[in-house]
């Protein structure tokens, strides 16, 4: 079985969750409220999870790489962290 991803917002540890039979994952920042709904088995879960995971990290590096040219350009350290917020906010 696949390990599990740490988490694409926040990088906590992802954590397997057994609710009625089904499986699901979610953060284990519970600030974070990042999760992903049922599974019939783990093995599914985690390669879902593990996918979204990949994807959300892509989108993420794709939006800094974006805002930091623009942060850096202006030297401008709000902005940056302005981005940054917006990243981790994302997708929620
Ligand atoms: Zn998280």
């Amino acid at each position: 079985m696949d390990k599990l991803k740490p988490c694409p917002f926040c990088g906590w540890k992802a954590i397997l969750h057994t609710h009625h039979s089904k499986i699901y994952i979610g953060c284990a920042n519970d600030k974070c409220f990042t999760f992903m709904h049922l599974f019939e088995t783990d093995e599914e879960a985690i390669e879902s999870w593990n996918k979204r995971a990949r994807v959300d990290l892509e989108n993420i590096a794709d939006h800094l790489i974006e805002a930091a040219s623009e942060a850096f350009e202006h030297q401008d350290r709000e902005l940056l962290i302005k981005s940054l917020e917006e990243c981790f906010n994302n997708g929620k």
